[in-house]
Protein backbone atom coordinates (compact mmCIF):
# COMPACT_ATOMS: atom_id res chain seq x y z
CA UNK A 1 0.00 0.00 0.00
CA UNK A 2 1.40 3.17 -0.79
CA UNK A 3 2.23 5.54 2.02
CA UNK A 4 1.12 8.83 2.78
CA UNK A 5 2.45 12.21 4.78
CA UNK A 6 0.87 15.65 5.68
CA UNK A 7 3.05 18.44 5.49
CA UNK A 8 1.88 21.79 7.08
CA UNK A 9 2.96 25.43 6.88
CA UNK A 10 2.08 27.33 10.46
CA UNK A 11 2.01 31.09 9.47
CA UNK A 12 0.88 34.31 11.29
CA UNK A 13 -1.92 34.63 9.04
CA UNK A 14 -2.98 31.02 7.09
CA UNK A 15 -2.10 27.35 7.60
CA UNK A 16 -1.35 25.30 4.60
CA UNK A 17 -1.76 21.69 4.44
CA UNK A 18 -0.64 18.97 1.76
CA UNK A 19 -1.00 15.86 1.67
CA UNK A 20 1.49 14.03 -0.28
CA UNK A 21 2.34 10.35 -1.41
CA UNK A 22 6.29 8.49 -0.75
CA UNK A 23 7.23 9.99 -3.95
CA UNK A 24 6.61 13.84 -2.77
CA UNK A 25 3.48 14.37 -5.21
CA UNK A 26 0.61 16.86 -3.74
CA UNK A 27 -2.18 15.19 -3.74
CA UNK A 28 -4.49 17.51 -2.20
CA UNK A 29 -3.88 21.06 -0.49
CA UNK A 30 -5.73 23.32 1.41
CA UNK A 31 -5.68 26.79 3.44
CA UNK A 32 -7.42 27.66 7.19
CA UNK A 33 -6.98 31.17 8.39
CA UNK A 34 -4.89 31.51 11.47
CA UNK A 35 -6.57 32.80 14.50
CA UNK A 36 -4.08 34.58 16.88
CA UNK A 37 -6.36 36.06 19.27
CA UNK A 38 -5.99 35.67 22.63
CA UNK A 39 -2.78 34.45 22.46
CA UNK A 40 -3.47 31.65 20.01
CA UNK A 41 -5.46 30.28 22.18
CA UNK A 42 -7.70 28.65 18.78
CA UNK A 43 -4.60 27.37 17.01
CA UNK A 44 -3.66 24.14 17.94
CA UNK A 45 -7.88 22.93 17.97
CA UNK A 46 -8.20 24.69 14.37
CA UNK A 47 -5.37 22.85 13.17
CA UNK A 48 -6.37 19.42 14.96
CA UNK A 49 -10.09 19.76 13.62
CA UNK A 50 -8.55 20.24 10.04
CA UNK A 51 -6.24 17.64 10.02
CA UNK A 52 -9.19 15.29 11.05
CA UNK A 53 -10.86 16.40 8.58
CA UNK A 54 -8.38 15.71 5.65
CA UNK A 55 -7.34 12.12 7.55
CA UNK A 56 -11.29 11.48 7.28
CA UNK A 57 -11.92 12.70 3.39
CA UNK A 58 -8.53 10.90 2.52
CA UNK A 59 -9.42 7.35 4.81
CA UNK A 60 -6.19 7.50 6.86
CA UNK A 61 -4.69 5.05 8.67
CA UNK A 62 -1.80 3.81 10.76
CA UNK A 63 -1.09 1.44 7.70
CA UNK A 64 -0.93 4.48 5.06
CA UNK A 65 0.13 7.67 6.85
CA UNK A 66 3.78 7.91 8.05
CA UNK A 67 2.76 10.96 10.12
CA UNK A 68 2.08 14.60 9.82
CA UNK A 69 4.94 17.21 10.10
CA UNK A 70 4.52 21.04 10.50
CA UNK A 71 6.56 24.18 9.99
CA UNK A 72 5.92 27.02 12.64
CA UNK A 73 7.34 30.53 13.01
CA UNK A 74 9.89 30.42 16.14
CA UNK A 75 12.85 28.16 17.91
CA UNK A 76 11.64 24.63 18.19
CA UNK A 77 12.82 22.24 20.93
CA UNK A 78 13.39 18.27 20.43
CA UNK A 79 10.84 18.52 17.13
CA UNK A 80 7.97 18.54 19.69
CA UNK A 81 7.82 21.94 21.56
CA UNK A 82 7.85 25.57 19.68
CA UNK A 83 9.39 28.23 22.36
CA UNK A 84 8.17 31.38 21.57
CA UNK A 85 6.26 32.92 18.60
CA UNK A 86 5.30 36.32 18.40
CA UNK A 87 3.49 35.80 14.85
CA UNK A 88 1.14 33.15 16.79
CA UNK A 89 0.50 34.99 19.77
CA UNK A 90 2.17 31.65 21.66
CA UNK A 91 4.28 32.81 24.93
CA UNK A 92 5.61 29.95 26.71
CA UNK A 93 6.68 26.73 25.99
CA UNK A 94 3.96 25.07 23.65
CA UNK A 95 4.51 21.32 22.78
CA UNK A 96 2.16 20.94 19.34
CA UNK A 97 3.54 17.84 18.65
CA UNK A 98 2.29 16.30 22.10
CA UNK A 99 -1.57 18.17 21.71
CA UNK A 100 -1.81 16.64 18.22
CA UNK A 101 -0.56 13.08 17.87
CA UNK A 102 -2.68 13.06 22.13
CA UNK A 103 -5.69 13.85 19.65
CA UNK A 104 -5.15 12.16 16.93
CA UNK A 105 -3.06 9.17 17.04
CA UNK A 106 -0.37 9.91 14.78
CA UNK A 107 3.33 10.51 14.99
CA UNK A 108 3.97 13.99 15.02
CA UNK A 109 6.88 16.33 14.06
CA UNK A 110 7.81 20.30 14.05
CA UNK A 111 10.46 22.43 13.19
CA UNK A 112 11.11 25.91 12.21
CA UNK A 113 9.57 27.21 9.35
CA UNK A 114 12.62 28.79 6.96
CA UNK A 115 13.89 25.29 8.02
CA UNK A 116 11.07 23.36 6.64
CA UNK A 117 11.20 25.33 3.48
CA UNK A 118 14.93 24.26 3.03
CA UNK A 119 13.86 20.88 3.40
CA UNK A 120 10.95 21.36 0.51
CA UNK A 121 13.50 22.82 -1.70
CA UNK A 122 16.02 20.04 -1.36
CA UNK A 123 12.84 17.29 -1.62
CA UNK A 124 10.82 18.41 -4.61
CA UNK A 125 12.77 22.15 -5.51
CA UNK A 126 16.02 23.88 -6.47
CA UNK A 127 17.87 21.69 -4.99
CA UNK A 128 16.12 18.04 -5.65
CA UNK A 129 19.81 16.59 -6.78
CA UNK A 130 21.86 17.93 -3.85
CA UNK A 131 21.65 16.77 0.21
CA UNK A 132 23.76 19.64 1.85
CA UNK A 133 22.07 22.76 1.06
CA UNK A 134 21.74 26.14 2.39
CA UNK A 135 18.50 28.22 1.93
CA UNK A 136 18.80 32.27 2.52
CA UNK A 137 15.50 34.01 2.49
CA UNK A 138 15.68 37.14 1.53
CA UNK A 139 12.78 38.99 2.18
CA UNK A 140 11.71 41.64 5.21
CA UNK A 141 14.25 39.95 7.19
CA UNK A 142 16.39 37.25 6.24
CA UNK A 143 15.95 33.76 7.16
CA UNK A 144 17.35 30.62 6.46
CA UNK A 145 17.67 26.48 7.11
CA UNK A 146 20.66 23.96 6.78
CA UNK A 147 20.08 20.92 5.11
CA UNK A 148 23.35 18.37 5.98
CA UNK A 149 23.04 15.04 4.97
CA UNK A 150 19.77 15.37 3.56
CA UNK A 151 18.23 16.36 7.63
CA UNK A 152 17.81 20.10 9.10
CA UNK A 153 20.62 21.19 11.71
CA UNK A 154 18.02 22.65 14.28
CA UNK A 155 20.47 23.39 17.00
CA UNK A 156 20.81 23.31 20.66
CA UNK A 157 17.95 26.20 21.04
CA UNK A 158 16.18 25.74 17.91
CA UNK A 159 18.63 28.38 16.34
CA UNK A 160 20.16 26.37 14.03
CA UNK A 161 20.07 28.36 10.45
CA UNK A 162 19.46 31.76 11.97
CA UNK A 163 21.80 33.46 9.37
CA UNK A 164 20.04 36.91 9.23
CA UNK A 165 21.50 37.43 12.47
CA UNK A 166 25.52 36.62 12.30
CA UNK A 167 26.72 39.80 13.04
CA UNK A 168 29.16 40.39 9.99
CA UNK A 169 29.25 44.09 9.94
CA UNK A 170 32.68 45.32 11.42
CA UNK A 171 30.87 49.15 12.51
CA UNK A 172 27.56 49.01 14.25
CA UNK A 173 24.62 50.44 12.67
CA UNK A 174 22.32 53.26 14.02
CA UNK A 175 19.46 51.17 14.12
CA UNK A 176 18.46 47.77 16.24
CA UNK A 177 17.94 44.68 14.56
CA UNK A 178 14.62 42.65 15.86
CA UNK A 179 16.96 40.48 17.51
CA UNK A 180 18.78 43.31 19.16
CA UNK A 181 21.90 43.32 17.90
CA UNK A 182 23.45 45.90 15.50
CA UNK A 183 25.61 44.20 13.08
CA UNK A 184 23.40 41.65 11.67
CA UNK A 185 23.66 40.35 7.62
CA UNK A 186 19.48 40.76 7.76
CA UNK A 187 19.73 44.45 8.80
CA UNK A 188 22.11 44.78 5.14
CA UNK A 189 20.51 41.98 2.94
CA UNK A 190 17.05 42.16 3.84
CA UNK A 191 14.97 44.15 1.27
CA UNK A 192 14.34 46.57 4.13
CA UNK A 193 18.43 46.72 4.08
CA UNK A 194 18.75 47.67 0.25
CA UNK A 195 15.97 50.07 0.74
CA UNK A 196 17.87 51.41 3.52
CA UNK A 197 20.90 51.57 1.65
CA UNK A 198 19.90 53.35 -1.22
CA UNK A 199 18.43 55.93 0.49
CA UNK A 200 21.47 56.43 2.45
CA UNK A 201 23.70 56.90 -0.83
CA UNK A 202 21.03 59.50 -2.56
CA UNK A 203 20.89 61.86 1.07
CA UNK A 204 24.73 61.50 0.90
CA UNK A 205 25.56 62.37 -2.95
CA UNK A 206 24.12 65.09 -5.19
CA UNK A 207 24.49 62.35 -8.15
CA UNK A 208 21.53 62.00 -10.92
CA UNK A 209 19.15 59.09 -10.33
CA UNK A 210 16.43 57.53 -11.36
CA UNK A 211 15.46 56.37 -8.24
CA UNK A 212 15.59 60.14 -6.81
CA UNK A 213 12.13 60.54 -9.01
CA UNK A 214 10.08 57.65 -6.95
CA UNK A 215 8.32 58.32 -3.87
CA UNK A 216 9.01 55.33 -2.06
CA UNK A 217 12.16 53.19 -3.04
CA UNK A 218 11.70 49.36 -3.30
CA UNK A 219 13.95 46.42 -3.58
CA UNK A 220 12.90 45.76 -7.07
CA UNK A 221 12.95 48.93 -8.30
CA UNK A 222 16.66 49.15 -7.17
CA UNK A 223 17.66 46.15 -9.20
CA UNK A 224 15.81 47.06 -11.85
CA UNK A 225 17.85 50.44 -12.16
CA UNK A 226 21.03 49.07 -11.58
CA UNK A 227 20.33 46.80 -14.56
CA UNK A 228 19.74 49.77 -16.41
CA UNK A 229 22.69 51.27 -15.67
CA UNK A 230 22.08 54.01 -13.36
CA UNK A 231 25.31 54.81 -11.28
CA UNK A 232 23.73 55.50 -7.67
CA UNK A 233 21.61 51.47 -7.93
CA UNK A 234 24.82 50.20 -8.98
CA UNK A 235 27.09 50.66 -6.18
CA UNK A 236 23.91 50.43 -3.72
CA UNK A 237 23.42 46.91 -5.29
CA UNK A 238 27.24 45.84 -5.59
CA UNK A 239 27.03 46.72 -1.58
CA UNK A 240 24.71 44.64 -1.08
CA UNK A 241 26.05 41.75 -2.93
CA UNK A 242 29.09 42.18 -1.46
CA UNK A 243 27.65 41.99 2.46
CA UNK A 244 25.45 38.75 1.35
CA UNK A 245 28.37 37.20 -0.21
CA UNK A 246 30.39 38.01 2.93
CA UNK A 247 27.75 36.16 4.97
CA UNK A 248 27.69 33.34 2.81
CA UNK A 249 31.35 32.79 2.34
CA UNK A 250 31.23 32.42 6.25
CA UNK A 251 28.61 30.16 5.56
CA UNK A 252 30.37 27.64 3.54
CA UNK A 253 33.52 27.96 5.37
CA UNK A 254 32.10 26.26 8.41
CA UNK A 255 28.89 24.24 6.01
CA UNK A 256 30.77 23.74 3.02
CA UNK A 257 27.64 22.81 1.30
CA UNK A 258 26.75 22.04 -2.59
CA UNK A 259 24.33 24.43 -3.09
CA UNK A 260 22.51 27.85 -1.88
CA UNK A 261 19.70 28.71 -2.93
CA UNK A 262 18.49 32.10 -2.87
CA UNK A 263 14.43 32.47 -2.08
CA UNK A 264 12.45 35.52 -0.92
CA UNK A 265 11.37 39.14 -1.98
CA UNK A 266 14.40 39.75 -3.16
CA UNK A 267 14.98 36.48 -5.13
CA UNK A 268 12.42 37.88 -7.84
CA UNK A 269 15.70 40.12 -9.03
CA UNK A 270 16.44 36.18 -10.63
CA UNK A 271 19.45 35.74 -12.56
CA UNK A 272 20.92 39.55 -12.24
CA UNK A 273 20.93 38.67 -8.06
CA UNK A 274 22.51 35.24 -8.74
CA UNK A 275 25.08 36.17 -10.88
CA UNK A 276 25.85 39.42 -8.73
CA UNK A 277 26.25 37.44 -5.58
CA UNK A 278 28.28 34.52 -7.22
CA UNK A 279 30.52 36.86 -8.14
CA UNK A 280 30.99 38.76 -4.91
CA UNK A 281 31.38 35.11 -3.27
CA UNK A 282 34.27 34.00 -5.59
CA UNK A 283 36.46 36.57 -4.35
CA UNK A 284 35.94 35.60 -0.50
CA UNK A 285 35.29 32.08 -0.61
CA UNK A 286 37.74 29.58 0.80
CA UNK A 287 39.16 28.44 -2.30
CA UNK A 288 38.00 25.19 -2.89
CA UNK A 289 34.11 26.12 -1.97
CA UNK A 290 34.69 28.85 -4.43
CA UNK A 291 32.58 26.30 -7.10
CA UNK A 292 29.37 25.93 -5.11
CA UNK A 293 25.94 26.20 -7.19
CA UNK A 294 23.60 29.01 -6.46
CA UNK A 295 19.92 28.40 -7.60
CA UNK A 296 16.88 30.43 -7.46
CA UNK A 297 14.15 28.60 -4.76
CA UNK A 298 11.51 27.05 -6.43
CA UNK A 299 8.27 26.36 -4.68
CA UNK A 300 7.61 29.96 -3.58
CA UNK A 301 5.30 29.60 -0.43
CA UNK A 302 4.81 26.22 -1.12
CA UNK A 303 8.17 25.35 0.05
CA UNK A 304 7.04 25.01 3.80
CA UNK A 305 4.51 22.64 3.57
CA UNK A 306 6.64 20.07 1.18
CA UNK A 307 9.15 20.48 3.72
CA UNK A 308 7.23 19.39 7.05
CA UNK A 309 6.01 16.94 4.86
CA UNK A 310 9.59 15.40 3.56
CA UNK A 311 10.05 15.11 7.89
CA UNK A 312 7.81 12.06 8.00
CA UNK A 313 9.14 10.31 4.97
ZN1 LIG B 1 19.64 40.39 14.21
Amino acid sequence: MSKYTIGVDVGGRSMKFGLFDDKGKLLDKSTIPTRTQNQGENILPDLTDHLKKIIEKHELTKENLTGIGLGMPGPILNEKIIKTAVNLGFKDNVNVADYISERLDFPVKVANDANVAALGEVWKGAAEAYNNVVMVTLGTGVGGGVILDGKILAGVTGSGGEIGHMPILEEPLEWTCGCGGSRCLEQVASATGIERLAQDYLFESEEESSLRDLDYIDAREIFQAAQDGDDIAVKVVEEYFENLARGLAIIAAVVDPEAFVLGGGVSNAGEFLLDGVRKAYRKLAFPVTKDVKFSLAQLGNDAGMYGAAKMML
